[in-house]
């Protein structure tokens, strides 16, 4: 599952079936007609190797960018545009000079932003469920690249893939204007309209980042 804030959107990865778009809003419909089919399952007509399993956003300027999905029957991962949901590619971690490609995926997970050196266009990283050392089964890990490299190797393919490493989508979330009651300040929505506890007209309220984490218990 992941989570949209700049959209008002969450997918969700059903193992066996595809991908699923529902509304993140607290007024959105939550039933089967309310949900859009992002992808299927190859045998669903879709382009996944299933399973399919963890979803992320890379994420553009002006809500842009695309979704990603892991495709663990092929250690692959297709990529949709995030405003339209259109399946553009699929891509593959294969094996390099110096590490191994990424075998029975389950997550991945990636920053569109600048990290620096080392990252200067981004982040991929995927989970690689299999590593071997000769007939010796290794431990699990990660594997991590630079997002240029999945656009040089579409840009091949023929595939625009782009990068967008100035843009910090955490200060975009700050800017956004969002929508509260005066009795009911938990209430925040991306569009105006009622209060969905008491149904007064909604006030504009200050940008805020939904979505906080808070560790508990960790030392
Ligand atoms: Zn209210």
């Amino acid at each position: 599952m992941v989570c949209d804030d700049i959209n008002g959107k969450y997918y969700i990865a059903e193992e066996n079936i595809g991908v699923y778009q529902y509304g993140a809003e607290p007024t959105d419909g939550t039933a089967v007609a309310d949900r859009v089919t992002v992808d299927k399952n190859l045998k669903l007509g879709g382009h996944i190797t299933p399973q399919v399993e963890g979803l992320t956003i890379f994420h553009k300027r002006d809500g842009g960018g695309y979704l990603l999905a892991s495709n663990q029957g092929s250690a692959e991962v297709t990529v949709y545009d995030r405003k339209t949901l259109k399946y553009l590619a699929k891509f593959k971690l294969v094996d390099g000079p110096v590490t191994d490609g990424v075998r029975g995926t389950d997550g991945i997970d990636c920053i569109s932003t600048a990290l620096g050196k080392a990252y200067p266009n981004g982040l991929f990283i995927s989970h690689d469920g299999f590593n071997r050392d000769g007939d010796v089964r290794k431990n699990q890990n990660y594997k991590y690249v630079d997002w240029s490299v999945i656009v040089a190797a579409a840009a091949k393919k023929g595939i625009k893939l782009t990068s967008d490493p100035l843009y910090d989508p955490r200060a975009d979330l700050k800017k956004a204007v969002r929508w509260t009651c005066s009795m009911h300040p938990s209430v925040n929505l991306l569009a105006p309209g009622k209060c969905p506890i008491c149904r007064m007209d909604l006030i504009q309220g200050r940008g805020a980042t939904p979505g906080g984490v808070r560790y508990n218990g960790v030392k």
